[in-house]
């Protein structure tokens, strides 16, 4: 039986014998996670289900970045920075199988960038004070090509080198889902919460279903938190119809080329594009990810894609600081996420919104936390889960979070685990995942437990019929399945490829 199957067991011995869960948490990206973990860890009962898989959404789309941010500090952000230091501290702490120092630099073009960027990161070590992971330092044009092979060498004055961490994100929900299991509550992947069972006004449930065999639930709760990212304002329309939307969501999109673009272990940031964006070029398990965009949206695609225009603006920028400009033939992969962003008065710029949380109580007691970033996702927990349990009433416990390692975090030997993400999932691999780490599609696997659709779509492609026969062996499925999966993952995977089209597959 795999973990999935277990984890619907429990479920349905708990909504037969009547059981009322302490919190009951919908979707399971960083934000669902860390509110189960942190619930869990209180010793409070908790469920979290995820419509989807863990991290299907936003989640696995990030810059993959455990940082401060240094946009944040140009924005005056200091709040936010110190926070998202300290928390990049316990990451590194909890999670050293997934996390990792980096080491990153800006080259700088003119001298007058030099006082300005130098000021800025001597500060963000200020910030970080006993969390830094190493000095900035100021760089020699030598010292920067070095740093940098492939950097644009025309008209380069030097560098300025500073420290921040980087992560799979995927690789984390999954660890923060089993860390879930192992402090013995539940989380749950491929179940929808469709509805919200209320008595007298107040929330005390919701109804959910198995969106593989379509059974359904009625699961009692004392309270319910909503952390479903950009489909947020679903679940408060659910609660109180025709109430106003919250979240703008905004697009981010990144590159993945070959790392021999930009040799050598540090990763490149340009603080200011043209249009006053971000742009880091970072190597990621032996590719380079670069990114990446910011532009508002208004619909909520499950996979959206990237526009032409988002991709010419990533290689263009891309392709003036590198001396080989990399083309569209070059692209392995192409993967675009929506950042939760929270308020707006319609005219500002989504670049220029808060990228804080914010947790609200509706008169019906559903509790909904949106914004914020995965850096902050373990303080983010901490309040929702502090506002949940006071709103249900249940015995004040603190968060027990800071200390506890994540799942994973003492069987290893991190630099096995980067090499095992790298290649292709082996048949031993696709059966792990399916047995242990709660995969149900061909997808799951080759996106999200191994990461080969956001490092190299086509070769993601390639593996997908061996990666389906070996799960339908695993999990008991026909020859139609394989079929169906295969199909299935080959149109998704169709638009990580840069000649994929540009419209949305609203799943
Ligand atoms: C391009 C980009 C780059 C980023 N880079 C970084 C970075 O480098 N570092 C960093 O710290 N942060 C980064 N972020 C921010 C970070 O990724 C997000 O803040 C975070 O992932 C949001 O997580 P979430 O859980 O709120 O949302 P999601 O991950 O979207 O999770 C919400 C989940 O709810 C589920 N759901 C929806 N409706 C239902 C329902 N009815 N029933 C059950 N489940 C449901 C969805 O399937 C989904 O899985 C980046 C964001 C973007 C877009």
């Amino acid at each position: 039986m795999s973990s999935r199957q277990e984890a619907f067991e429990r479920l349905r011995a708990a909504c037969d014998s009547g059981q009322r869960w302490d919190v009951v948490v919908v979707g399971g990206g960083a934000t669902g996670l860390g509110c189960a973990v942190d619930a869990a860890s209180r010793g409070y009962t908790t469920l979290l289900v995820e419509a989807h898989d863990f991290a299907k959404g936003t989640s696995s789309r990030a810059t993959k970045l455990i940082h401060g941010g240094v946009r944040y500090l140009a924005q005056g952000n200091l709040a936010l920075v110190r926070e998202a230091l300290a928390e990049r501290a316990v990451l590194l702490a909890n999670a050293p199988h997934l996390v990792r120092p980096l080491r990153f630099v800006v080259p700088t073009y003119h001298w007058h960038q030099v006082p300005m960027l130098g000021a800025g990161l001597g500060f963000y070590d200020l910030l970080a004070g006993r969390h830094s992971l190493g000095r900035s330092r100021l760089l020699g044009r030598g010292a920067t090509r070095e740093a940098l092979p492939g950097i644009r060498e025309a008209g380069l004055h030097g560098g300025i080198a500073y420290w921040d961490a980087q992560f799979d994100d995927a690789a984390l929900a999954v660890a923060l889902a089993r860390t879930i299991s192992d402090l013995g509550s539940l989380a749950i992947n491929y179940c929808r919460v469709e509805g919200l069972a209320k008595q007298g006004g107040q929330v005390v449930g919701i109804e959910a279903r198995d969106a593989i065999n379509g059974e359904g639930f009625s699961i009692a709760a004392r309270s319910v938190i909503n952390a479903t990212g950009v489909w947020a304002d679903e679940l408060r329309g659910l609660d109180q119809p025709g109430r106003r939307a919250i979240i703008r969501p905004s697009q981010g999109v990144h590159l993945v080329v070959d790392a021999d673009f930009l040799a050598g272990d540090d990763a490149l940031l340009v603080p200011e594009t043209d249009d006053g964006r971000v742009l880091f070029v970072i190597p990621w398990y032996g590719k380079l990810v670069i990114g990446t965009t910011d532009t508002p949206r208004d619909d909520l695609p499950l996979e959206p894609r990237a526009l032409e225009s988002e991709i010419d603006f990533i290689l263009d920028t891309a392709g003036r600081y590198l001396t080989r400009a990399p083309g569209r033939g070059d692209v392995r992969s192409v993967f675009a996420g929506l950042r939760p962003l929270v308020g707006g008065d319609g005219g500002e710029q989504t670049a220029r919104l808060s990228r804080e949380h914010r947790v609200d109580v509706s008169d019906s007691g559903l509790v909904t936390i949106t914004g914020g970033k995965w850096t902050t996702y373990r303080q983010m927990a901490i309040d929702a889960v502090d506002v949940a349990a006071a709103r249900a009433g249940l015995p004040r416990r603190p968060s027990a979070t800071l200390r506890r390692r994540l799942h994973g975090a003492d069987s290893g030997d991190a630099r096995r685990q980067l090499a095992r993400v790298q290649a292709p999932p082996d048949d031993e691999a696709v059966r792990h995942a399916v047995g242990e780490s709660l995969a149900c599609t061909v997808e799951d696997v080759l996106a999200r437990r191994h990461r080969t659709l956001f490092l190299d779509a086509g070769q993601a492609i390639d593996e997908a019929p061996r990666v389906a026969r070996v799960m339908a062996e695993a999990l008991g499925r026909p020859a139609a399945w394989v079929d169906e999966q295969i199909a299935a993952f080959s149109e998704i995977a169709a638009a990580y490829r840069v000649d994929g089209g540009s419209a949305g597959l609203g799943l």
